[in-house]
């Protein structure tokens, strides 16, 4: 991508009203666009990271059966009531509208009535099980308080995955295969050290639910996490009770800040009881479906490696996510031969499948480096006079600002396998 053509601008200053490091920062550097509190656009560098991300999801929840499928916003209010959770005093969040033909909607802030509802179709026999099915959908939710940029959107993207299973033993099965699947999206993008399995309120069937916590001073829950153990525990549900039944002491654990990025939950068989979601078992008798379901912040992820990563010249990405692999910044001026060595070398490295941006833009060095910070790909590689002349390139690594000098192939052969 040449950076002239790239209709997006770095700019000095966030909005006023812009209070979080990531939403500040990801404006910008012209990642996304602020529509009002808690609603942000994603501009095409932003929509890379978060395609990047829903990518290595979709790969995870593949490789233990997911199915992609992908449910409506607008949902029945007659699904919601059987549940009881319809009311706005029961789930805080809802945003509803009515249809002029009459009758009244919510827009889609959860998904496990309506999927439920649908699985009717399919699933009559013990024969049809189990089943896993995950979308990425925006959800809209009416959050009284949206003041940590794209980490709390009233407007947002949740992978949200659902299992239906005949039996207790296959459905909790299930429920701990993704355990380890979320790890290792969590490894993936670079935060699984810092991402515990905590226990939560909101359990159903089990008396807690999993959340998964990144550590992160801009997120807005409490964990007491002991590291060695690897036991966390949401303040939430942090008593004497808790601490006896997990066998940890109290000392053992310390206090952080951190950014709830999943959540698991087991219903047992009340959702499906409640939805009159039923199946025949091998004696022929009915029996409501054992569910769960299964969510991860695809957007507020984008936030949390913001606010983990930056530093103070902007956003540094992790390889896995990064909009571009390769900064390529030219320092000459039009039609000189830095400009000629560096257009070459740029359709070398497309040709290569290196994903590249190239600032080819006539702006001083000093102005190019510091938007190079600013908008944070994992590495940076400058063609100025010398290295037109020798062709061997500075690679500049953004995370350490480490720099190395290498010819064009090594860098065509390091990136193109990356
Ligand atoms: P929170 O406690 O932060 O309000 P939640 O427990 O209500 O979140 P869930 O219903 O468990 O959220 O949703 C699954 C995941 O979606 C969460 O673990 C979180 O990563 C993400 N998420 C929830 N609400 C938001 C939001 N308003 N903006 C961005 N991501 C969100
Ligand atoms: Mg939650």
């Amino acid at each position: 991508m040449r950076q002239s053509r790239l209709f997006t601008k770095a700019r000095k200053e966030a909005p006023a009203d812009e209070v979080a490091k990531n939403a500040q920062l990801l404006i910008r550097a012209g990642y996304v666009h602020k529509e009002m509190a808690g609603v942000y656009d994603y501009l095409p560098l932003g929509l890379k990271v978060v395609d990047k991300i829903k990518q290595i999801v979709r790969e995870e929840m593949n490789a233990i059966g997911g199915e992609e499928l992908i449910m409506s916003s607008l949902q029945r209010k007659e699904l919601w009531e059987r549940t009881s959770r319809w009311s706005d005093e029961v789930v805080d969040v809802w945003f509803k509208s009515e249809l002029k033909a009459g009758g009244e909607v919510g827009f889609g802030w959860s998904h496990e009535e309506p999927i439920g509802e649908m699985m009717k179709n399919f699933i009559a026999s013990y024969k049809d099980l189990p089943v896993s099915v995950y979308q990425f959908q925006t959800k809209l939710r009416n959050e009284l308080r949206a003041k940590s940029g794209i980490m709390r959107g009233r407007e947002f993207v949740m992978k949200d995955m659902y299992s239906f299973a005949a039996d207790e033993a296959s459905h909790l099965a299930y429920y701990e295969s993704t355990k380890p699947a979320y790890m290792k999206v969590f490894k993936r993008l670079g935060i699984g050290d810092d991402t515990y399995i905590t226990f939560a309120a909101g359990g159903a069937f089990t008396k807690f639910s999993h959340e998964f916590q990144t550590i992160c001073d801009a997120g807005e829950d409490v964990t007491y996490i002991a590291r060695e153990k690897g036991i966390a525990i949401n303040e939430e549900v942090l008593n004497d009770e808790t601490l006896a039944n997990l066998g940890v002491r109290r000392e053992e654990l310390e206090q952080f800040a951190t950014a709830e990025v999943g959540n698991i939950f087991n219903f047992g068989q009340q959702k499906a009881a409640d939805l009159g979601l039923m199946v025949k078992d091998r004696e022929g008798k009915d029996a409501p479906v054992w569910m769960g379901s299964y969510g991860i912040g695809v957007t507020r992820l984008v936030g949390v490696l913001v606010e983990k990563f930056a530093d103070e010249k902007g956003l540094v990405w992790p390889e896995a996510v990064a909009p571009y692999a390769v900064h390529l910044v030219a320092l000459g001026k039009p039609g000189d031969d830095v400009t000629k060595a560096a257009d070459a070398f740029y359709e070398e490295l497309a040709k290569a499948g290196v994903e590249t941006l190239y600032d080819d833009r006539d702006m001083s060095a000093g102005a190019k480096f510091a938007e190079s910070d600013l908008l944070g790909m994992p590495h940076r590689i400058v063609v100025g006079k010398e290295a037109a002349e020798t062709g061997r390139f500075e690679v500049v690594t953004r995370a350490t600002g480490a720099v190395e000098k290498f010819g064009r192939e090594e860098i065509i052969a390091h990136f193109a396998h990356a």
